[in-house]
């Protein structure tokens, strides 16, 4: 069980800013921004390369709460990011999807 399956159990703790049947979101444990919220799946699917075309439901939804929380958190105007890191040269290291929604500080392109 990956430490995010666990956070959806409750079994550890997170600063939870939004739950429904599909997903659950939370704020990440090292924030790289002011804003830097994880959006979940409560699916255990390891990583969007990994998703089916079944799942095409599930990903628009991760993405239109991503815009939702954004809204909410008062950085739709200014901008923010929408990042999914998939396998080993993207950095990904919790093997259970997530959409990182990063802003409230001004972003530079390209990533490193
Ligand atoms: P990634 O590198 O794309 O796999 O992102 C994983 C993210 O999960 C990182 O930004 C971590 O800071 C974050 N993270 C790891 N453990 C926790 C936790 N227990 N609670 C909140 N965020 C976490």
């Amino acid at each position: 069980m990956t430490i995010f399956q666990r956070i959806i159990a409750r079994e550890i703790p997170a600063t939870i800013v939004y739950e429904d049947d599909q997903c659950l979101a939370f704020r990440d444990i090292n924030p790289q921004a002011p804003v830097h919220i994880l959006v979940i799946p409560k699916k255990p699917l390891a990583r969007v390369g990994e998703s089916e075309p079944t799942d095409t439901p599930l990903l628009g939804h991760l993405l239109v709460t991503a815009t939702e929380i954004a809204r909410r958190e008062k950085i739709d105007r200014s901008g923010y990011r929408l990042v999914i890191n998939n396998g080993p040269d993207a950095g990904e290291s919790v093997p259970h999807l997530h959409v990182h929604l990063i802003g409230g500080r001004p972003m530079g392109w390209p990533p490193g």
